[in-house]
């Protein structure tokens, strides 16, 4: 079965086409500036050059017959015809309160999307969108929906609920959803394979550093709490994003500044973070050079985002009544033996201890905690895309 798995943005798309029989990737690629002048199409097949395509993309039906056509093509193709991609894996970012597990797309389940647009402005509309966009170009082939907030619904209310009046939850579902949680699952499984130990009788703390980041406390097997919260804003230090701040600083700002709501947004996700921190770049790989170089701001930054990360692993291990191990992934997490360091040094009084040369490795999965460390602590690729083509595999299957 060859799964085709679906990242829709508002006008990007990224894809791969996943063949289940050894989940190999076949082709990747990302179309850019959908619907705006310069959109472009990068192709990487498997064991063939890369191809760029710069051609207008009109929308995400455009885009997908684009795709369509680069992996069928006889000089960049990998499949012969649209009959050998059997099912489609959508990423969607909210699923609200109505799913906690991946689902075969169906018109009810369209239309609870579109109920958790309001959720997800930014994302679930141009998820939706894909949706529509391989309905109406690959007529007939089964689509999945996998989510990101999915994870995260074994979360207690002690967990998910914030302390502001009760009838905002109800009336507007105003809680902590929690996200990267494909992520946060998988790399919690491939944790306990590395450890030979049971998934539900593990608790592990998974820290998803990227451009955006969480934590999440995964006790035997299920995520009860996590850094983000009503939108991906809350919780960690990011490139961008502000993470939690005392909600006075909102309405004290935007009457100083005289700012509209969506000013206020722009602000914490755009221009906060190590960026607004630093005033350097939201890269950490800018942030490092720059702190190197003796910027105090970019080495404020990095300390801020290390201090941070470390109080919350902390608070998990207290939520999860201990830990066995702690796992790093995404951009940085996977990337900045640096930024792991810093973040393992505050868990001294936990007994984490790293062993460098580990530490200072890339690439694989691996163990970095040295022998005599109380907790383990691994550094795990995440694969965010093989759990959809995993997810729409099984569901199919069933
Ligand atoms: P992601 O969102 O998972 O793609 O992660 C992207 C972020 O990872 C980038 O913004 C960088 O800040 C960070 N990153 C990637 N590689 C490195 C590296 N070698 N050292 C430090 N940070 C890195």
């Amino acid at each position: 079965m060859n799964v085709l798995v679906l990242n829709c943005g508002s006008s990007s798309l990224k894809y791969q086409l996943i063949n289940m029989n050894d989940e190999s990737v076949m082709a990747k690629g990302l179309c850019e500036r959908i619907g705006i002048e310069g959109s472009r199409l990068k192709h990487q097949p498997q064991g063939k050059e890369d191809v760029i395509f710069e051609e207008y993309m009109e929308d995400h039906s455009a885009a997908i017959k684009m795709v369509l056509d680069a992996l069928v093509s006889p000089e960049c193709g990998v499949i012969k015809s649209m009959k050998e991609i059997n099912a489609i894996g959508h990423r969607v970012v909210h699923g609200g309160e109505y799913f906690s597990g991946s689902v075969i797309i169906t018109q009810e389940v369209k239309d609870a999307l579109v109920k958790c647009s309001e959720l997800a402005p930014l994302h679930n509309p141009a998820n939706i969108i894909g949706i529509e966009a391989c309905e109406k170009t690959m007529p007939g082939i089964p689509q999945v929906g996998v989510f990101d907030t999915a994870f995260h619904q074994t979360m207690p209310e002690r967990a998910y609920l914030y302390a502001i009046p009760y009838e905002y939850y109800e009336k507007y579902g105003i809680r902590r959803y929690g996200f990267h949680g494909t992520s946060h699952r998988f790399v919690s499984e491939e944790a306990a394979k590395m450890m030979d130990r049971p998934l539900d009788q593990s608790k592990i703390i998974t820290c998803h550093l990227g451009n955006g980041g969480s934590i999440c406390a995964v006790r035997y097997g299920k995520s009860i709490d996590t850094t983000m919260g009503f939108t991906p804003l809350e919780g960690l230090v990011m490139g961008t994003r502000s993470g939690d701040v005392d909600a006075s600083v909102v309405t004290f700002l935007m009457e100083k500044e005289n700012l509209t709501p969506k000013q206020m947004d722009e602000i914490l996700n755009k221009k906060s973070g190590v960026l607004g921190i630093s005033g350097v770049s939201s890269d950490f790989r800018d942030i490092e050079s720059a702190s190197e170089h003796g910027n105090p701001r970019a080495e404020a930054a990095l300390d801020i985002f290390a201090y941070k990360v470390a109080k919350n692993i902390g608070s998990y291990a207290a939520a999860m009544n201990g830990v066995d191990a702690i796992v790093f992934t995404a951009g940085l997490g996977e990337n900045s033996g640096t930024t792991r360091r810093v973040i393992c040094d505050y868990l001294g009084y936990l007994g984490v201890h790293i062993d460098s040369y580990n530490n200072s490795l890339r690439g694989k999965a691996m163990e970095i905690s040295a022998p005599d460390s109380r907790i383990r602590v691994f550094v795990i690729p995440t694969n965010e895309e093989l759990v959809i083509a995993r997810d729409t595999k099984e569901l199919l299957d069933k």
